[in-house]
């Protein structure tokens, strides 16, 4: 004989538990109380197609937090008597409100099956619902019942049947995303439980961290560790710190966010009925035909941020830069040949100092993302994206990676962990460094003032980003129908409430990537730089042709009979040699081999050297260029980078710099991490291969055309 199948009936007070467990088990029932407190406990015993189940009637809750009796005794008898099944009884005429203990009882990993109940009121307010979605939301079989009429009963009865049968399958742990500063610390929290709780995995390590950044009582005194409740303390005080609320806040809001993003989507309601603040700025941010340009044009007004808000203090460090240019050259006699001069001025402070210009803009770029993310805005941006995917086959949560993607590729391709299919995770790790991250601001920033008048500076950098994201989408969508063809399944995307962003929260998001950058700057970029400014010095000239320019200089000296000109003629010939030495360094050797692969679109040598070294990290290659600029010139810091490029390439050469950058591969450290989290080579490789052809075609397709077409030549 099979055993009785035990099955918990649980919901918010008032949504028509006791009528459906009347409807269930009819006259066998018994009532007592759970033991030590005044709570009552409804039992009753049914049979259905010769199935046996004790049916128990928990307390009416809100909520699974330890604020009352009831809440405690619901969630110990789910969590301790593990019953086959909980039942979920929803009012489903207030949906969004209901949902928020369906979440909780998710969490808690029990095998749930949710009866929309109040079907009948739902209708009459105009809602109708996309079952099939919100099955697959919240992972439970979801059942529409009238309690009062007894509607839905035999198929409520099949469903508990079909998920207590299911029971012995491993069940798939569905959670919230409660954002990376508490997922950081949820993830602490979880490994000190499992060596000091030995409990841990009855109540599941990730649900007690969450209850104890709750600050759930009950539960920290069950744990009763002193070294746990410190930690809680100081992570409480950190995500406090960063998000300007306390955890708990923080936590019901990516609660309701994860149901607001799921009724976003699978609600449909023939009357109006949004009121919150958040939900009526939600119907114009979300709306299908306003959402995607509203996307546009806040990325546009960063940009225009980005770009007039950071040319003052981009002007004050370049002529910083030049100023100490100057004065580390002068202390060497006119026109010495020194070494260790030309490493100070040409490679350390024509290439670090031609990085460190730019974090201005980078300081004002991740000011304006902070506020965007903090006010909960980007939770929409990627609410919008995951509909824009959809429509073209593809999975929608890969979007919230993609956002990550414009700080940097490596925590972005990180991110893409929250997707469960490995095939769309794949895809997304591959496209995401399409995504412009923040190292290549600075090259966008060297090329757009120099080649574009002012009013074009926000709407380049603008299409650039644009690019970006649509070459994202588009090569996802490539490889998604040939290399990983296949299903996928649909995610709540959250959306939490609308929140002003804490003045703090923000400048400390904006300095921890100011702090990288120049970190960066210091360390990795500076050991590069060296590195190829002793490659575009060294051999240096054989003996016999430097004495060649010697002698020619001599000659002017004696036979230039205008005073006047002297100085004029020695330069040019000062500059040949350069030129020369150039030409005939290490760099200049590889640059030019590579000349025939960088022709086509329209890069000289010294580019393909710069572009070489920005494989190491995209900065380097401003600062290389920087470098060539300066060791190829005779005199010290007479112009800036800026103008000596608009003096050599054309605009239509600034833009193909651009675009090859934001489509080849960012840098050495994405292809070691996607290496890692695909754990393989073969991707990682792929990856670097498929960028680097990609960025080639695309960039010669737009040189050869724009100048077949005469278009900034
Ligand atoms: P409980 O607090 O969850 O146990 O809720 P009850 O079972 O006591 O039900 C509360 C009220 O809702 C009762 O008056 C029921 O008759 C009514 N009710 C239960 N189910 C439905 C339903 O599906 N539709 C409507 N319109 N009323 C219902
Ligand atoms: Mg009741």
């Amino acid at each position: 004989m099979q055993s009785k199948i035990v099955v918990a009936l649980a919901g918010n007070p008032n949504s028509g538990k006791t009528t459906i467990f009347n409807n269930l088990t009819g006259a066998r029932q018994h009532v007592g109380n759970y033991p030590g407190v005044t709570v009552e406990k409804k039992e009753g015993f049914c049979e259905y197609k010769g199935r046996e189940m004790r049916i128990v009637d928990l307390p009416g809750t809100y909520s699974l937090t330890a604020y009352s009796a009831e809440e405690i005794v619901a969630r110990n008898f789910i969590i301790e008597e593990k019953p086959d099944v909980v039942v979920d009884i929803i009012d489903s005429s207030n949906l969004e409100r209901n949902l928020y203990l369906a979440v909780q009882l998710m969490e808690t990993g029990a095998p749930l099956v949710l009866a929309f109940n109040m079907s009948d009121e739902a209708r009459a307010r105009g809602y109708e619902f996309d079952i099939e979605k919100f099955s697959q939301f919240f992972n439970a079989p979801v059942v529409k019942t009238v309690g009062h009429k007894g509607e839905g009963m035999d198929e409520l009865m099949e469903e508990i049947i079909a998920v207590a049968s299911r029971r012995s399958e491993s069940l798939n742990r569905f959670s919230v995303n409660y954002g990376d500063e508490l997922e950081s610390e949820i993830t602490k929290l979880e490994s000190m439980l499992r060596r000091h709780f030995p409990l841990t995995d009855q109540y599941g390590a990730r649900w007690l961290a969450v209850k104890l950044l709750e600050k759930d009582r009950d539960i920290m005194a069950r744990i009763g560790s002193a070294e746990i409740d410190e930690q809680v303390e100081r992570s409480a005080a950190y995500v406090e710190k960063m998000a300007g609320e306390p955890p708990e806040t923080s936590i019901a809001g990516s609660r309701y966010g994860f149901i607001s993003g799921a009724c976003q989507e699978a609600v449909r309601s023939t009357i109006e009925i949004r009121h919150t603040i958040s939900d009526r700025i939600d119907s114009v941010v979300t709306n299908r035909v306003l959402g995607i340009p509203i996307f546009l044009g806040l990325m546009y007004l960063v940009f225009s941020l980005t770009f007039t808000l950071g040319d003052p203090p981009m002007g004050w460090i370049e002529d910083f830069f030049k100023w100490s240019g100057g004065v580390v050259a002068g202390w060497w006699p006119e026109g010495s040949g020194s070494l260790l001069k030309s490493l100070l001025v040409d490679g350390i402070i024509g290439g670090v100092g031609g990085v460190i210009v730019f974090l201005p803009n980078i300081l004002l770029l991740f000011f304006a993302i902070a506020i965007l993310e903090d006010s909960g805005y980007m939770a929409r941006a990627a609410f919008i994206m995951d509909r824009l995917m959809h429509k073209i086959g593809l999975h929608g949560k890969s979007f919230i990676p993609m956002l990550v993607g414009f700080g940097c590729s490596v925590p972005a391709i990180m991110a893409t962990r929250t997707l469960e299919n490995r095939r769309d995770r794949l895809v997304t790790m591959l496209v995401v460094p399409l995504m412009s991250c923040g190292a290549r601001l600075p090259i966008y920033a060297l090329i757009i003032p120099a080649f574009f008048p002012q009013v074009w500076h926000a709407p380049m950098l603008w299409i650039i980003y644009v690019i970006g994201i649509l070459l994202a989408i588009l090569s996802a969508k490539v490889l998604r129908s040939t290399i990983f063809r296949g299903e996928s399944i649909p995610f709540v995307m959250e959306l939490p409430p609308y929140r002003m962003p804490t003045f703090r929260g923000v400048l400390i998001h904006m300095w921890q990537r100011g702090w990288l950058y120049l970190k960066k700057a210091g360390t990795i970029i500076l050991g590069i730089s060296i590195l190829l400014w002793a490659m575009t010095t060294f051999p240096g000239l054989p003996d016999e042709e430097a004495q060649r320019f010697e002698k020619e200089k001599q000659s002017v000296q004696a036979s230039v009979a205008d005073e006047k000109d002297k100085p004029a003629s020695i330069a040019s010939i000062e500059d040949a040699r350069k030129e020369e030495e150039l030409r005939t360094s290490i760099a200049g050797r590889i640059g030019h081999a590579l000349e025939p692969v960088l022709k086509p679109m329209g890069f000289d040598w010294k580019i393909g050297t710069a572009l070489i070294g920005a494989f190491a990290a995209k900065e380097v290659f401003v600062a290389q260029m920087g470098i060539v600029y300066s060791v190829g010139e005779a005199d010290e810091g007479s112009e800036t980078l800026r103008e000596k490029l608009k003096d050599n390439y054309s605009p239509l050469v600034g833009f193909c710099i651009m675009l090859f950058c934001l489509i080849s591969a960012p840098c050495m450290a994405t292809i070691a991490i996607t290496r890692r989290e695909s754990n393989s080579w073969k991707w990682a490789l792929f990856q670097l291969a498929g960028l680097t052809v990609l960025a080639w075609v695309i960039t010669a397709i737009v040189y050869q055309a724009g100048g077949l077409l005469g278009i900034g030549i």
